[in-house]
């Protein structure tokens, strides 16, 4: 009997993975180097969760950077760990996207290797810088339900009460986990840019809207 709900189990596995249904995002596999003055070739797997503490909280845009940037590195890794020492990256201006594009490529502006640009097309712009390959990712048309950047610009203004923050709360980790439970592939496009130039900017007047509503209060019903 145990041997049989076991092969269930590995039928209902091999049927989800078949259909594109990921039960668990990747691990991001990094290479950096080994100390500060030291030779490429440290590893590291980077969770979504490790990502969530270096930002504070997890969030669907965190999702968002997370799957859309996982998908920019089988295009530019494939097969390989993603090299922190020679990447860069152009990010739009989200409090998730920046701090999932430092994060996993190891991007920073002080180094020129990172900086955030609003009129870039879709969410990053990444570069490596060995092979100069650079590719645009943009989520597809349609995935994250409108209602959400409609609510979420009124509680930039300052315009959801405290139960109406909950249930933009409630909508957001729906499309987190619908995210979660999809192929990246078929939410996001990774496509190749033959022109483009790196030219950085440096701009610290963006709003950074998830602490906009830090202080309202509970939801009381
Ligand atoms: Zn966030």
């Amino acid at each position: 009997m145990k041997k049989l709900m076991h092969l269930f189990v590995l039928i209902f596995l091999v049927a989800c993975q078949s259909n594109g249904i990921v039960l668990k995002t990747r691990n991001v596999k990094t290479l950096d180097t080994d100390f500060s003055k030291g030779r490429l070739g440290l590893e590291h797997s980077i969770t979504l969760e490790d990502l969530e503490k270096f930002h504070g909280h997890m969030c669907d845009g965190l999702v968002v950077g997370y799957q859309a940037l996982s998908e920019v590195f089988k295009l530019l890794y494939p097969n390989e760990p993603v090299d922190r020492t020679n990447t860069r990256i152009v990010s739009k201006s989200s409090p998730c996207l920046t701090d999932a594009a430092i994060y996993l490529t190891g991007g920073r502006y002080q180094f020129n290797t990172f900086y955030v640009f609003e009129g870039i097309q879709g969410l990053f712009v990444v570069q490596r810088i060995d092979t100069e390959k650079t590719v645009m990712v943009t989520m597809n048309q349609g995935v994250k339900p409108k209602e959400i950047d409609r609510l979420g610009s009124l509680a930039v203004k300052g315009e959801l009460n405290s139960c109406q923050l909950d249930e933009l709360k409630s909508m957001e980790d729906d499309f987190s986990e619908f995210l979660l439970k999809t192929n990246p592939a078929e939410n996001f496009k990774v496509s190749e840019l033959s022109d483009f130039q790196w030219k950085p900017v440096l701009k610290n007047d963006f709003i950074k809207t998830d602490i906009l509503n830090k202080y309202s209060p509970l939801c009381d019903h």
